[in-house]
């Protein structure tokens, strides 16, 4: 089907959450590449938004998800899974998180922690504390709870009223968040790098303090690592920079490669608070996903592509900063890893992406003057020098 076919189904039927998408329509990819039904390649620097981690057509996710949807797709969560249990083990193994649940997106995942916070709190007899406090310009998800927990109003004015229980304090300030804290809180709840609000990496003395702030307090640090997580910011979990252990943390977009999928991990005594009925899902943890997901870890750990996003990612930086010499538009460069912002000196971030996307480069915006970036862990230097070549053609014609 030819692609103006497609828009005109798309702008007709689809409801229209998504505004004008770029004008393209992928038929397949390979590596960090997506090609169109005409053939043309784009080279892809957003990652399915964070999710591709090891690109298009990686064999071992391939022959994971065949090999998994030839045996069994889905079974309910009445009856053992195997490669569920596996997936909970490998996680644990991994990370400070003794426990996990599975669902199937970062929203889910993040409702499955707020809500394992406040019953822990209820079933250790403190039915008041339900209160969670966020960050601003954060970003928690879409669900009606999570929009709540959402630091930003356009996200939640349309929803109006609200869930009950957030409050929301700016970022890397000790002091608000002191005051914000009340009888009635029960867990402080961040992101370590503010990734849909443009590429923020939070300062690493704030994180040191929040934590010790929930440990003499008695409240609960969540962490939602769906956008940092499995390996994008040069770390299995960004965490480990920080030199802080969560009590709970969530995980979702890269950890399944692009199958569907939101994890909740917790401290044994935390977990236990889930008791059976307490919370569910029909989907999450199904035999494919956590199939998918059990290959996106192995290849990750086999190739060692945390490091490759922690080399890649520096390596990245430091071909913008040099082309920041360059042209005045580039105002800084931020980022941990294979997360990084572009923050322009003028709202040209639109346009910017116009041009790069002409080029056969596929990046984000965030609003009108930040750039994102998130490519597959699977980078290489020459990727970048081609990247850093065609942005250096669109700069020099802005
Ligand atoms: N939390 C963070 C940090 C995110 O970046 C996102 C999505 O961008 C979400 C939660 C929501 O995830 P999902 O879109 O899978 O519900």
């Amino acid at each position: 089907m030819d692609l103006q076919t497609i828009m005109e189904m798309d702008s007709k039927y689809y409801m229209n959450t998504f505004g004008s998408r770029m004008p393209v329509c992928f038929e397949y990819g390979k590596g960090i590449d997506l090609y169109d039904s005409k053939g043309r390649r784009y080279h892809d620097f957003l990652g399915g938004i964070a999710v591709n981690a090891l690109g298009y057509g990686h064999p071992a996710l391939t022959k994971a998800v065949t090999a998994q949807a030839e045996k069994l797709i889905h079974c309910s969560n009445l009856y053992y899974i195997e490669s569920q249990a596996l997936l909970a083990k490998k996680l644990a193994e991994n990370s400070c998180a003794d426990r996990f649940f599975f669902a199937n997106s970062g929203a889910e995942a993040n409702e499955g922690a707020i809500k394992l916070a406040r019953i822990y709190f209820k079933k250790n007899g403190m039915p008041g504390k339900f209160g969670i406090i966020t960050l601003k310009n954060s970003f928690h998800g879409r669900t009606l709870t999570t929009v709540a927990a959402t630091g930003q109003e356009k996200y939640q004015k349309p929803y109006a009223p609200l869930i009950p229980g957030f409050r929301h304090v700016p970022i890397n300030d000790i002091e608000t968040l002191k005051a914000a804290i009340s009888d009635e809180t029960c867990a402080v709840m961040m992101e370590l790098v503010q990734g849909e609000s443009g590429v923020h990496p939070l300062d690493t003395e704030y994180v040191k303090t929040v934590r010790k702030l929930c440990d003499e307090n008695g409240l609960l640090l969540i962490i939602d690592e769906i956008q940092t997580g499995v390996g994008r910011t040069g770390k299995l979990f960004a965490y480990e920079h920080y030199g802080v252990e969560p009590d709970i943390f969530t995980l979702a977009k890269a950890l399944a490669g692009g199958i569907p999928i939101g994890a909740v991990g917790a401290k044994e005594h935390i977990a236990s608070a889930f008791g059976p009925g307490d919370h569910g899902s029909t989907f999450g943890g199904n035999p494919l996903a956590c199939s998918a997901a059990l290959a996106v870890l192995d290849t990750i750990f086999e190739e060692h592509l945390t490091e490759n996003a922690a080399n890649m990612g520096n390596y990245l930086k430091d071909q913008l900063t040099m082309l920041a010499e360059k042209y005045s538009i580039i105002g800084s460069v931020r980022g941990l890893g294979l997360m990084v912002g572009i923050q322009l000196s003028q709202e040209k971030a639109v346009e910017l992406k116009g041009k790069l996307f002409d080029k056969g480069y596929l990046v984000g915006s965030v609003g009108s003057s930040v750039i994102r970036l998130l490519p597959p862990l699977i980078i290489s230097k020459t990727d970048i020098d081609s990247f850093i070549t065609a942005l250096d053609e669109v700069l020099a014609s802005l």
